[in-house]
Formats: structure tokens, sequence, C-alpha cells
């Protein structure tokens, strides 16, 4: 093995869906995109709107599967993990959306949905994952006492802060943050862009930061990538 290896190592990955959204048959979103990202490394990712970021994302993930190429977290390929090892995948790696809310499940309270991720990772026991809620939520600066709170009652600043805090709360290595701030206004942009911040450096995060927004990602990343069209 030489020198570092990537903590994220995408090869020539290409994903063509079966349907376009237009309806045509065949559509290649994704056009043989190779990318390496080093740990704690922040990773910007930048196109317009129907690029293919959010289909790399999603690569890198393993929620949608390749039509060709690898994808290699941490040296190894995630094509066929098994059962278990597929698990860890999953707590491995965590997603921000641009729209906390409408994945929030308006019938939880905001600690039943955070404890309910340790809970789906079969984690601690319904008192230590209702701590860990109350913790993930300091953390985030938004304060234990949002765990009782709903998702309506909360503001689009401090939504993101609870969909930040969901993504942590399984302590993963890498997230995926997928136009963290572009549903915000400027203020609070800067406010949960600086939340990031902090939280990579304690935690010694490796992000792959998602935006249409060049200046955004020249600010807060290491280093950029441009998807146009798929590649
Ligand atoms: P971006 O995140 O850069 O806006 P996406 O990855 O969401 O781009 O989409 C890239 C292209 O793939 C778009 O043309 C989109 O319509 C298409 N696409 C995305 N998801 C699907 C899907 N599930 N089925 C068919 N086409 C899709
Ligand atoms: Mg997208």
């Amino acid at each position: 093995m030489t020198g570092v290896q990537p903590i994220i190592d995408v090869r020539h990955v290409s994903k063509v869906y079966d349907r376009g959204r237009r309806g045509e048959s065949g559509f290649r979103a994704v056009d043989n995109v190779s990318l390496s990202i080093l740990k704690g490394e922040s990773y910007g990712l930048v196109g317009e709107s129907g690029s293919g970021k959010s289909t790399t994302a999603r690569l890198i993930m393993r929620l949608v599967e390749k039509t060709s190429g690898e994808v290699l977290i941490d040296g190894t390929p995630i094509h066929d993990l098994s059962a278990s090892a597929l698990r860890d995948f999953r707590r491995k790696i965590q997603i921000v959306f641009q729209d906390p809310l409408a994945s929030l499940n308006p019938r939880l309270t905001i600690g039943e949905t955070l404890a309910d991720c340790l809970r789906f990772h079969g984690l601690g026991t319904a008192s230590s994952r209702l701590r860990a809620a109350r913790d993930i939520l300091d953390q985030v600066a938004l304060g234990s006492a949002y765990a009782a709170r709903y998702p309506h009652e909360l503001s689009g600043g401090q939504s993101q802060r609870v969909g930040i805090a969901r993504a942590l709360i399984l302590e993963p290595k890498i997230v995926v943050l997928d136009e963290p701030v572009s549903a915000l206004d400027v203020s609070v942009q800067a406010q949960i862009l600086n939340l990031l911040s902090r939280l990579q450096a304690e935690r010694g995060l490796t992000y792959l930061f998602i935006s249409h927004d060049l200046n955004v990602v020249r600010h807060f990343c290491d280093r950029v990538g441009i998807m146009q069209r798929g590649a």
C-alpha cells in the first residue's frame, strides 16, 4: 500500500436509470465519475441542478446500485458486503438533506426521532437512547430541551440542526451533506456552516459537501470537484 489511502474512493462509476424522469429509457445520470477523498477532508461537489450530484451521493452510500465502476469506503468495495458488514457501513456514513423537515415524522418529538436512529441499529436502552438524543441536541447548539419539541415548532435553521444531530447520533466517520444550507437564509447559512466546521474538527469527520453554489463550496471545502451532465 502506498501513501495515504482515501476514505472515499470512487472509480469510474456510472449510473443508468432504466427510465429517466422525462420517460426516456436508459438515462445516464452519472457518467464515469472518479473522485477520492481523504480522511478529515471537506470535499465539495458542485454542479447545476440535474448534473448528477445527488445520484453520486446515493451511489457512495449504496442507496442506489451502480451500473458500472466501483466505490471503496475505507479501502473496502461496498457493492457486495455481507449483511452484517452492510449494517456497519450504514452507521459509518450518514447524510444530511436540504430539507430536513420533509424527512422528520411530524408525529414524533425530536427526541423520539433521534432515539429511533439508535433503536433502528439495536443500540442502547430506551433511557440511554433518550440521553444520547438530549446530548447530541446540546452539541448542535439547540439545547436538550428541544427533545420534547415537534418538527413543526422549529425554524429552518433549527430543523437543519436536528438533521445534523440525526446524522451524528450514530457517530459516523463520513457525512454526506446534500445542499445542507441551500434552503436557508444567508445569515442562518453562516451559522450552520460554522456549526459544521466545529463538529468536523471535534469529531475528525470527513465531509462530502454537495452544492450548486460555488461560493459556498469555495469557502467551506478543502477541494472542489465540478459535475456537468453526469460527468
Ligand atoms: P443533482 O443532485 O445534481 O440535481 P440528480 O443526481 O438528482 O442531480 O439527478 C441527475 C439526473 O438524473 C437528473 O436528470 C434526474 O432527473 C435524473 N434522476 C435522478 N434520480 C432519478 C431516478 N430515480 N430515476 C430516473 N431519473 C433520475
Ligand atoms: Mg441534488
